[in-house]
Order: C-alpha cells, then structure tokens, then sequence
C-alpha cells in the first residue's frame, strides 16, 4: 500500500484521512502536527473509524521518524487558516515560513514522492515548494481549481436538474479571488441559463468559501473530497482530468511560463503527467493571463 503522510492535523488535514478512510481509498496513513497533542487526539479519533474501513492504517509521526522516508505522497495541510475578511493571500507570509520548516524536516524523502499542497494561498505555495523541494516539478503541484470547479458543478447540476457527474468544464485560474469560469468549456449549457444568472454563479462559486467562513469558521468537507479525488488518481493510476495548480506550458505569457494556476491536467503514479492544452475564448485566455499575473506579483513580494 503506498504511503501518504498529511502533514496539518487540523479540520483539513484530519478530514481529508477521515475521508479517505471511509472510502477505502487503500494506502496507510501518517498525520504530523506540530500541535502533538492535537495530532494524538485526532489519531485517537481517526482509529475508532477503523474497524468501519475494509483495510487501513492511521499513525501519527514526526520529523525524526525513519519511516519518513518511505513516503510515497506529502500531503500539506499545515498553516494558518483564513480568518474572516481575511484573503488567502494575507496567509501568504505566515504559510511560507510553515512551508519552508517543513521542507527542512523533509529533506530525505524519496526522488519519487509526490508533494502536494493544500494549503493557501496554493498556488504561489505550488511555486514556494518547487524552489523549496529537490524534485521535478510534476512531483510538486496543488489543488487549485478542483474544489472551486465542484462548486460550479453542484450549482449547475441543481440548475438544471440533471446528475452532476453529467456536468463538465472547470474553473480556471487561481484558487481565489481572479479565478473564473471558462465557460467555453461547460456543458451540457441549458439555454435557460442566461448570462446575469451565469455572472451570478460565478460571483457565488468565487465568494463560497467567504461565506463558509463566516458561518462555520473554516471549510473543510469540499476540499477533503477533492483532495481524495487526486489521492485517488496517483494512489491508483487513474490519469483523471482534473484542475490542478501547475505550470501552464502552451502560452508565451511570461506570467503563465512561471507560476502554477489551476489548469487540468491528468494526474497519475507521477503527479502530473500531461496537461491539457486549453481550447478557450479569447476572453477567457485573457482572464487567465490576468490571474498569473496577480500571482506573480504576489510571488515577488514572497519572503522567501
Ligand atoms: P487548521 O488551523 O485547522 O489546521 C492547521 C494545522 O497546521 C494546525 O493544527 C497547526 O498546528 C498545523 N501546523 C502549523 N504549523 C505547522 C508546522 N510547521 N508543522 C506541522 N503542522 C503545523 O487549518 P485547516 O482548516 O486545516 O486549514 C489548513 C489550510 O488549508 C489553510 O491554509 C487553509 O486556507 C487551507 N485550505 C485550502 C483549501 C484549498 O482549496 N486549497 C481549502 C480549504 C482550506
């Protein structure tokens, strides 16, 4: 079974093994907080859903372990939450200096580990990590857009009444506030949605986790499962189309050449393995080349 160590013992951290535990997703799982009393609790928890999985294994561990070694995928979790009013870019700072002293605890992992982050802002973390981990960048990406695309894709599913595995497309972009819907890759589009109603949908997949925020403190449920969607796809080699924060290669934008957005690309035993060549409007190539260039300002005023 391969190995996943979820490095953040929090509400993301801790539900993305919950998760993963529950579908029998088939790999061993290691938590490590730097809260070890949180980490203790959570595995505590964590082992009494055992006995319901077919086969599993939850363990807690720290940086000294040996065993830190055999890890086939990093999952990072770890970091400051967005507070609320706060952006994903205030975290920004606090999630770099994170970033950086886990990758110090993490300089014996194996060449073929696959890092992935969750943690925000993702993106410009996606690019902190590449300088940050000795691996080729395929190894090394973020969640991105998935969790933003199922948000487009439960609202157009109840919309228009129809199954929402049947609905495509994606959110593109950053994982935050520039992302936007590339609608020229949604369907099936029912007619009766007209462009205020698409604008209002798009306002609303954009402000989600705002209101989550607001109401719950912090979101966890969606980017749990999402998170899961990919463990999934290297843990068995699905080669699924999925959004994720990753280098775009076809565009001479200097912006997009540099820093990962949310693109699809298939994911698999290597990471990221091929990503897909956007077919999009004009419009939308420009809202693309728009978000990389707010990340790229916000990746060179990075303190690392
Ligand atoms: P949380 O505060 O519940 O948990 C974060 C955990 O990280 C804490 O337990 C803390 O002790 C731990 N931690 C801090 N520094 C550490 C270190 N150096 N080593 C090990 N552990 C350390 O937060 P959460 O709700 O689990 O959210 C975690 C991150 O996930 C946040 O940055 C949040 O914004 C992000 N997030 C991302 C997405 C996405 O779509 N990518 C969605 C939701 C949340």
């Amino acid at each position: 079974m391969k190995k996943v160590l979820v490095i953040g013992a929090g509400n993301v951290g801790a539900h993305i093994i919950q998760y993963a535990v529950t579908r029998n997703i088939g790999a061993e799982f290691y938590l490590l907080d730097i809260n070890e009393e949180l980490e203790k609790a959570q595995i505590l928890d964590l082992k009494d859903t055992l006995l319901f999985s077919e086969k599993a294994k939850v363990e807690g561990i720290n940086f000294d372990d040996p065993r830190i070694e055999e890890m086939d995928i990093i999952v990072v979790t770890a970091g400051a939450n967005q507070g609320p009013g706060e952006t994903r870019c205030d975290l920004l700072k606090k999630n770099t200096s994170i970033l950086q002293s886990i990758a110090s605890g993490l300089e014996n992992i194996k060449s073929s580990a696959i890092v992935l982050l969750v943690t925000n802002p993702v993106d410009i973390l996606t690019h902190i990590a590449y300088d940050l981990f000795d691996l080729p960048k395929q190894q090394i990406f973020g969640t991105g857009t998935l969790l933003d695309s199922a948000r487009l894709k439960w609202r157009l599913a109840e919309k228009m009444n129809i199954n929402i595995k049947n609905v495509h497309g994606w959110v593109l972009g950053e994982h935050g506030d520039s992302e936007f819907v590339a609608w020229s890759t949604v369907g099936p589009l029912n007619t009766a949605i007209s462009q205020s109603e698409k604008e209002a949908i798009e306002l609303s997949v954009q402000r989600q986790a705002y209101e989550i925020i607001e109401g719950k403190g912090a979101t966890y449920f969606g980017i749990s499962a999402a998170t899961n969607c990919l463990l999934n796809a290297i843990i068995h080699d699905t080669k699924q189309i999925l959004p994720v924060s990753t280098i775009y290669p076809y565009s001479d934008h200097k912006s997009l050449q540099n820093v990962p957005i949310g693109v699809p690309a298939t994911i698999g035993a290597n990471g990221v393995e091929q990503i897909m060549e956007l077919q999009l409007t004009e419009e939308e190539f420009q809202k693309l080349r728009k978000s990389a260039d707010k990340l790229c300002k916000l990746y060179g005023s990075c303190p690392i």
